[in-house]
């Protein structure tokens, strides 16, 4: 008999820690995953933040809300007219919903298929290979022993003193897909992606929308010259987008808030929304997660210290996803969830953190990986560019999307492909060409000499692939 009661427990069972648990599963560890999360309803459900609170909700949200805004705007020129469109906001709802629980379940389908335990409460690390758990309902914690133990805990939504949040009037990100109407108008304070993706569901479905950021920059972690094409399309959508924005106080009054900022010139303003949404970041969920004398490290920022395979300072204990170092991405973490398993089951599972996706979905999306310009120039890495607007490909044409570009980078001498720019219909997809070409060390000319299918947007990768070597065909 084993000294301990699992080989691993996983904390958290987001998207890093029901992956890890999964993979580790699948490698024949005895595996345990502990998990808080209980829907409005008080039933525990699996996927943590992306599935029931972020990524697949607002998805649904998107979807719902640019099907309705083609109807009301778009079908008219296709020449299919539909009279009297409503909205029934609280099917789209139950739509949104739905999809959270098909995909929840599934993962609980999953675990059982794997073996893995779904352990429903509250975890807290003791020290190395000792967690305590306490079960939904119980007070009293139960020891449990494992070999190794992952820290998945995930974040939360950042906070603002001067705007705190009410659950009604002004809310988080989470409150922020639960509108039961559409506001009339509604001022979202942080124009990074989750503000600019909740701000174009809303905007969508009727409201006026008007984004406070209080950096000069708009999206500084994207390319400087598609962060000023994306702002310019965003504009003209109708998110009124006010840079250097500083909310002074934002406070609940009737049924609505005041919010009273600086702009940009300094000059103070007051005015009052339906609704305000607070999207200023996520911050790691690390209270309670640790006793105190575990020995854990964390870093100034609460975030749980970690070397490049996710090993914490304690022997034995893993930290991965939103809570570690690193973009805040589901994809990231489920990556790192894959590679704590493989090493802790002796195997040599690695990560490129150069070569991680960020997608704002957006219409149209925006999507890039590795370095911009900006930055090689910085590094001193000789670099060409090719680019090529959607003004120039067929299908763009065709489908009346023509709002966009795809810039590829790729090494001056060597042609290897560095990064790509793309904003752009379906750039969430259009962007895994870029990364198969980066995973398998590919250069420009590879995808310049591959074929595409026509007419596709895949075909304006290809055209700035081979304006690489300024052979593009259809740009002038
Ligand atoms: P989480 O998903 O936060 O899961 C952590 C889990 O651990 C939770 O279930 C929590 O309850 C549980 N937990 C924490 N502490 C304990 C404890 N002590 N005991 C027991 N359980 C505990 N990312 C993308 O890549 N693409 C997107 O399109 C995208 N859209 C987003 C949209 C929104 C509105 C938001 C808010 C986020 C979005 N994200 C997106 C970010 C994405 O949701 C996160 O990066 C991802 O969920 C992080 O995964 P994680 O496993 O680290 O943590």
């Amino acid at each position: 008999m084993s000294e301990y009661d699992y080989d691993l427990i996983v904390i958290g069972a987001g998207p890093a820690g029901y992956v890890a648990a999964l993979r580790a599963a699948q490698l024949g560890l005895r595996t345990a995953c502990i998990d808080r999360w209980r829907d409005r309803e008080g039933t525990p459900r699996l996927g943590g933040t992306c599935l029931n609170a972020g990524c697949i909700p607002s998805k649904a949200l998107l979807e719902s809300s640019l099907r309705y805004a083609r109807l009301r705007d778009e079908f008219a020129e296709h020449g299919v007219l539909v009279g009297g469109i409503t909205l029934d906001l609280a099917q789209t709802h139950a739509r949104k919903q739905a999809a959270v629980q098909r995909l929840t379940q599934g993962i609980a389908g999953l675990f059982s298929a794997q073996g893995v335990d779904w352990l429903k409460g509250e975890g807290r690390l003791l020290g190395p290979r000792r967690v305590a758990f306490v079960p939904h309902g119980r007070k009293k914690p139960r020891t449990l022993a494992a070999e190794h133990i992952v820290l998945a805990p995930g974040s939360h939504p950042g906070t603002l003193d001067t705007a705190p949040v009410d659950g009604t009037y002004i809310v988080d990100s989470d409150g922020a897909l639960e509108f039961a109407e559409v506001p009339k108008r509604l001022a979202i304070v942080g124009a990074g992606v989750i503000g600019l993706e909740l701000g174009t569901v809303w905007r969508r479905f009727g409201a006026e929308v008007l984004l406070l950021e209080a950096q000069d920059t708009f999206l500084p972690i994207a390319d400087a010259g598609f962060a000023r094409l994306a702002l310019k399309s965003y504009a003209s959508q109708g998110l009124e987008i006010r840079l250097g924005a500083r909310v002074l106080d934002a406070r609940v009054s009737g049924h609505g808030a005041r919010v009273h900022y600086s702009d940009a010139d300094g000059e103070e303003r007051q005015e009052r929304f339906d609704r305000v949404i607070v999207a200023v970041g996520r911050r790691p969920s690390t209270g309670g997660l640790y006793s105190d004398d575990s020995g854990l490290q964390l870093d100034e920022r609460r975030f749980i210290g970690v070397d490049t395979h996710c090993r914490t300072n304690l022997p034995g204990v893993w930290a991965i996803g939103d809570a570690v170092r690193g973009p805040m991405l589901a994809h990231k973490g489920a990556e790192e969830g894959i590679m704590v398993a493989e090493r802790i089951a002796g195997g040599q599972g690695e990560i490129n953190y150069e070569h991680i996706p960020a997608v704002i979905y957006t219409e149209p999306e925006f999507a890039w990986v590795g370095p911009t310009e900006e930055q090689l120039r910085q590094a001193g890495i000789p670099y060409r560019s090719g680019r090529f607007p959607l003004a120039a490909n067929g299908r763009a044409v065709a489908q009346g999307e023509t709002d966009g570009e795809i810039k590829l980078l790729a090494h001056a001498e060597t042609d290897r492909l560095l990064a790509a720019h793309i904003f752009a219909p379906q750039a969430s997809e259009l962007v895994a060409q870029a990364m198969i070409a980066l995973s398998l060390q590919g250069s420009a000319e590879d995808l310049a000499r591959t074929l595409y299918a026509h007419p596709s947007l895949s075909e304006a990768v290809h055209e700035a692939a081979l304006d690489i070597s300024g052979c593009a065909l259809h740009l002038a």
